[in-house]
């Protein structure tokens, strides 16, 4: 039976680019009777979080993209977080040093820096071969001794040409000079996510990767890596990524790429996920409006299209619409507004803004508007009032939005210290530093405090007001 799987790697916001992946995988098992699998890729253990990987369930789930089999929902080929499978890692890798298909790298990364450096000189090729790695036994041995740190590196061929076929692109080519001699393991003993990958895709029965082309120059070598092992490697399809509407690869600075960001500003999700279907692949009639059960009815992998899809806002705004108008009536629509907004746990979080502002129950709206609305309105005499240039001002809440990008934990704590600190490098009391944000995040220059509504909003909501108003 076909078995496809979305692997996302729990390193930051629940990224529409996962969706869309993870949308023609479900369809591709669907339309087969086949299985879809939820994978977590958590093997760099730095950058991984608990909260990011809770983000994408939510965000997959809240799109209807069910999974059989996932971190929490079971299945019988678990666990499926990687941080779980080290063992079984250690133990394919080992096979693989046994079999002399691996070799461990005792170089330093000074060592490394210098054999780059010397390639670059000569100007070769960059990839380091297994050959440019290579130690004299006794320096081997010295270096086990003294109980060096080692990674476990894959041997490549170091020259010829590999085939990988691809079901959209038909045959690719890549020059084995181009390849690295990669590594599976490192010093930590923690697999890369080549080898963590292609154990896993094998162990889970995968039949059928269909992935970014982000990951096009990955595939020889684990093409080696099944030939190794012994093991039938599943079907690639490496799917055309997400553009700007410059064509562009979709990005953070351009675009909200974040999917909590299209959920807290009110588009429902059979909208996004019809949208996300329309992203280079259409219905046989061509129609712009279905669902997803009818894109799992008449999906056919070969009607991807290469060109670059286009991620066009305006157009998925207009999509939104015709979804509000022609399928929900008004208790579906009433249904919608709490689910979105209009509910306990949101609305509570607000009234302690508001409470000691109010003398009648009509004086929230106005003065709290701004949580349940979109971007503000900003114009030419939007910032009269704030005594800074021009510049200055476009200068720092862009400062500000880098800053908040680096923030994992949102909260108003954190974003007290970055407020802190930046307004510092500014040389700007805190009064004088807020003052352009607040109008920024609430469009006027009276409201609830900025940083409790920053922190309400969340950080995609934030970022998109403050990107906004510098536009
Ligand atoms: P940005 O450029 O906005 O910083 P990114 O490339 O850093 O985005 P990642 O966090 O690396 O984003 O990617 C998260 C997930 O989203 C990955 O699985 C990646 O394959 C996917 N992804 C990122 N960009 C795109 C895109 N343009 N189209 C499709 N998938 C994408
Ligand atoms: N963890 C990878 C990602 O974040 C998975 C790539 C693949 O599907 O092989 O996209």
């Amino acid at each position: 039976t076909v078995r496809t799987r979305i692997a996302p790697s729990p390193t930051g916001d629940p990224h529409v680019g996962t969706a869309y992946i993870a949308l023609f995988n479900l369809c591709f098992a669907r339309q087969h009777g086949g299985q879809f699998i939820l994978r977590i890729e958590d093997t760099d253990r730095q950058r991984s979080t608990s909260e990011s990987e809770q983000m994408i369930l939510d965000s997959l789930r809240w799109l209807g993209l069910e999974w059989d089999e996932g971190p929490d929902v079971g299945g019988p080929h678990g666990p499926y977080r990687q941080s779980e499978r080290g063992d079984i890692y250690a133990e394919y890798a080992r096979q693989l040093l046994d079999a002399g298909h691996a070799f461990k790298c005792y170089r330093t990364s000074e060592e490394l820096d210098e054999l780059r450096e010397a390639r670059k000189a000569e100007g070769l090729q960059m990839a380091l071969k297994p050959a440019d790695l290579a130690l004299p036994d006794d320096e081997i041995k010295r270096r086990e001794a003294e109980g060096m740190p080692y990674v476990v590196r894959m041997n490549v061929p170091a020259e010829g040409t590999c085939v990988v076929e691809d079901m959209l692109r038909g045959t690719i080519e890549v020059d084995w000079a181009q390849v690295d001699a990669q590594i599976l393991l490192k010093s930590d003993g923690m697999p890369t996510y080549h080898l963590a990958n292609v154990v896993d895709d094998h162990l889970m029965g995968i039949t059928h990767v269909l992935r970014g082309e982000e990951w096009i120059n990955s595939a020889p070598k684990h093409k080696l890596l099944y030939e190794y092992f012994g093991w039938e490697m599943p079907q690639l399809c490496h799917m055309p990524l997400l553009r700007n509407p410059d064509k562009s690869k979709l990005s953070k600075r351009k675009n909200p790429t974040s999917i909590n960001y299209y959920r807290r500003m009110g588009f429902l999700p059979q909208a996004v996920t019809n949208y996300l279907g329309r992203m280079g692949w259409s219905m046989p009639d061509d129609r712009e409006k279905f669902t997803l059960d009818e894109m799992m009815a008449h999906f056919d992998i070969q009607r991807v299209s290469l060109g670059g899809p286009v991620f066009d806002l305006e157009k998925l705004t207009w999509l939104n619409g015709v979804y509000i108008r022609e399928d929900l009536d008004d208790a579906a629509l009433l249904k919608a507004l709490r689910n979105w907004a209009f509910n306990e746990s949101y609305v509570g979080e607000i009234l302690p803004q508001v409470r000691p502002r109010i003398e009648t129950l009509s004086d929230v709206m106005p003065l709290a508007g701004h949580f349940f609305a979109g971007l503000p309105r900003i114009d030419a005499q939007s910032f009269d009032e704030v005594k800074l240039e021009r510049d200055e001002l476009v200068k720092l809440l862009q400062f500000l939005i880098w800053r908040f990008e680096g923030v994992t934990r949102w909260d108003k704590e954190s974003l007290l210290s970055e407020v802190k600190s930046l307004s510092e490098v500014f040389g700007l009391k805190m009064k004088a530093f807020l003052a352009p944000v607040f109008i920024a995040i609430t469009g006027s220059a009276t409201s609830t405090s900025v940083m409790d509504a920053m922190a309400i909003l969340g950080s995609d909501m934030t970022r998109a007001r403050l990107r906004h108003a510098v536009e």
